[in-house]
């Protein structure tokens, strides 16, 4: 499998130097050079849906069992509501968001990698909430350092703590400014000394990947369902499109986003346009403009082909709020505000169609709470965290931090 940049002016190159660079050379992301088809009856597990995108690296095949085990021994549950509520539950990871499949996934692979070989780079990770969190629960077992930048007023308390409890090799910045101005830093660091560090965002390959998986098998037992994906970075909804490109029985793909119009923008015009970040309910999705929609685009060339894969819409602080509480007064089943974004898109969707539950409500317990006039109770993993001490510096958002 060779990848090339969505920019096109970076040479191709195989999975592993893909995946050490991060971001590719003409400032582009890596995508499969041809999305592998794959004989969706012979695919037991998830190591058949990934082999093919490491085919060039021994080292990872040999171990692509092992690491799979790793990143998914946190279930992916699919709890049927009813015939129009299927919610596709990805949040029974260390930090309680989708992030941690990856986020585990990739810390093994670099682990892998930096044992074999003079390994020095630092790992950089940009979060609008809960990529940064996940990705230091991830490294924290293993000696590779980790800078995490997270805007300084866009988290959740507890999302805070995910994101500096953690000490050792793993430093946390809180950045005045929004998650863009965060993912520009570490653009910028990859870009002036891509020896130096690498990134865990889902702008690297190695984090996007692994998601592709449970898209894969979960549409084997559902198959021909549509998917409702809470999107903000788009890394998600774009492994989910992998998964359809690869022969998957995946029907459309619905793109919920909060008021961050850079989706939506996207449908209408084909064109990657930034925008002001919005700040909403569901911060995690706070965006201006996606990453991932580059890879998007690279698999689309008009709109028309795009609208039959697919579609977009943006929803309101009110109906996030109104779909938390209705969703907790017909089932008494509580969602994250995120997960209420594709709920509120899902109740105009006829089709069968699984809604992804993307993090655990207890994450958002000041925005929760109130709606449903009840106590969440807290995953154990969240509350062994919250009982750590933090530790972040604060930084301007035009400041690199100093080299050590
Ligand atoms: C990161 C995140 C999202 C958005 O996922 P993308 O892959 O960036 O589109 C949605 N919900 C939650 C809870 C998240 O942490």
């Amino acid at each position: 499998m060779r990848y090339v940049s969505t920019r096109g002016q970076s040479p191709d190159c195989d999975v592993e130097s893909a995946l050490l660079a991060g971001l590719a050379p003409d400032g582009g992301l890596y995508v499969p050079s041809l999305l592998p088809r794959v004989d969706v009856d012979k695919v037991v597990n998830e190591v058949d849906v990934l082999r093919p995108f490491f085919e060039g690296s021994e080292l990872i095949l040999e171990n692509l069992e092992i690491i799979s085990k790793e990143a998914y021994k946190n279930s992916v549950e699919v709890k049927e509501l009813d015939s129009q509520n299927i919610f596709l539950e990805l949040f029974h990871g260390p930090t309680s968001a989708f992030k941690d499949y990856g986020a585990i996934f990739f810390a093994n692979v670099l682990n892998l990698i930096s044992n074999r070989s003079n390994f020095s780079k630092t790992v950089l990770v940009a979060t609008s909430g809960d990529t940064g969190g996940a990705v230091a629960s991830a490294f924290s077992q293993f000696p590779i350092p980790v800078e995490v930048y997270f805007p300084i007023s866009g988290v959740s308390e507890r999302q805070k703590k995910q994101l500096t409890c953690w000490g050792g090799a793993i430093k946390s910045f809180a950045v005045e400014g929004v998650f863009d101005d965060c993912q520009k830093i570490v653009k910028t660091r990859l870009g002036n000394s891509s020896e130096m560090y690498t990134t865990a965002n889902s702008i690297n390959l190695c984090r996007l990947l692994p998601q592709v998986a449970y898209f894969a098998m979960t549409s084997l037992k559902y198959p021909n369902y549509s998917y409702v994906i809470p999107s903000g970075n788009m890394g998600n909804s774009v492994a989910a499109f992998w998964a359809k490109r690869m022969g998957f029985p995946i029907e459309k793909i619905y793109i919920a986003t909060n008021e961050n119009v850079a989706v939506k923008n996207f449908f209408d015009t084909l064109e990657l346009k930034k925008f002001e970040t919005i700040n909403t309910l569901a911060n995690a999705m706070d965006v201006g403009l996606p990453s991932n929609l580059e890879r998007l685009k690279a698999l689309y060339s008009s709109r028309s082909e795009l609208g039959k894969d697919s579609d977009t819409q943006k929803v309101s602080d009110k109906d996030i709020k109104e779909a938390i509480l209705e969703t907790y007064e017909k089932f008494e089943y509580v969602i994250c505000p995120h997960t209420a974004t594709a709920v509120s898109y899902a109740q105009k969707i006829k089709e069968p169609k699984i809604i992804v539950s993307t993090a655990h409500p207890a994450k958002f317990e000041t925005i929760v709470e109130p709606i449903i006039g009840d106590r969440i109770d807290l995953p154990v993993n969240l509350k062994k965290l919250l009982q750590l001490p933090s530790k972040y510096e604060v930084i301007s958002s035009d400041e690199l931090p100093s080299k050590k």
